[in-house]
C-alpha cells in the first residue's frame, strides 16, 4: 500500500465529475488499498478517489469511534436511493480543504446502494456520521465540495485562506 498525495483547493481536478467503475480488477483493488492507507495517514474518516487525482467513483471510509479498531468500508459506484426530509448538521472539514471547517446541513438519513471491495452489490441504511460522510464523499464524485453548500462570500474566504497557507508553506520549503 502506498500513501498518495492529496489534492487541495483550488486545484480544478477536484471539480471533475468521476466516472463509474466497470470492473473491480486488481488495479482498482490496489487503488482502494492506497486510498485507505492515504486516508488513515492524513488522518481522515473518508476519501474519494478524485482527491488523489483519479476520477473514478470510489470512496473509502472508516467512521469507527474506537481509535484502535479499524472498520474500513469501500464504496464503488455509490448511489443515494433515498434521503430523509429531516436534516442534521455537522461541523464538516475536508482533506482537500485543510484546516477549514463549517457547519453544513444535510439529510439526516439516507440509503446507499453500492458495490463493495469484492464487487458484491449492497444497500445500507445510513444515519448520523455515516450518512453525513457518505453524502460529503458522493458530492466529491460529482465535483462538489462542502464549501459549495455555503454562501459565495464564506466560500471565497475559505478558498483564499487555503491558497494563502499553501503559498506560505511553499516559501518555507524553498
Ligand atoms: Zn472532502
Amino acid at each position: 500500500m502506498t500513501v498518495r498525495r492529496i489534492i487541495t483547493v483550488p486545484d480544478p481536478i477536484l471539480r471533475k465529475k468521476s466516472e463509474s467503475v466497470n470492473d473491480i480488477d486488481k488495479d482498482i483493488k490496489k487503488l482502494m488499498n492506497d486510498m485507505l492507507e492515504t486516508m488513515y495517514d492524513a488522518p481522515g474518516i473518508g476519501l474519494a478517489a478524485i482527491q488523489i487525482g483519479i476520477p473514478k467513483r470510489i470512496v473509502v471510509m472508516d467512521v469507527s469511534k474506537e481509535p484502535n479498531k479499524k472498520e474500513p468500508i469501500y464504496f464503488v459506484n455509490p448511489q443515494i436511493t433515498w434521503k430523509s426530509d429531516t436534516k442534521a448538521s455537522y461541523e464538516e472539514g475536508c482533506l482537500s480543504i485543510p484546516n477549514q471547517f463549517a457547519k453544513i446541513e444535510r439529510p439526516e438519513k439516507c440509503n446507499i446502494k453500492y458495490l463493495d471491495y469484492h464487487g458484491t452489490e449492497k444497500e445500507i441504511k445510513a444515519e448520523g456520521l455515516l450518512a453525513t460522510c457518505i453524502q460529503h464523499e458522493i458530492d466529491h464524485l460529482n465535483g462538489i465540495l462542502f464549501i459549495d453548500h455555503l454562501s459565495k462570500l464564506k466560500k471565497n474566504i475559505i478558498i483564499k485562506k487555503v491558497s494563502k497557507n499553501k503559498k506560505e508553506l511553499e516559501r518555507i520549503v524553498v
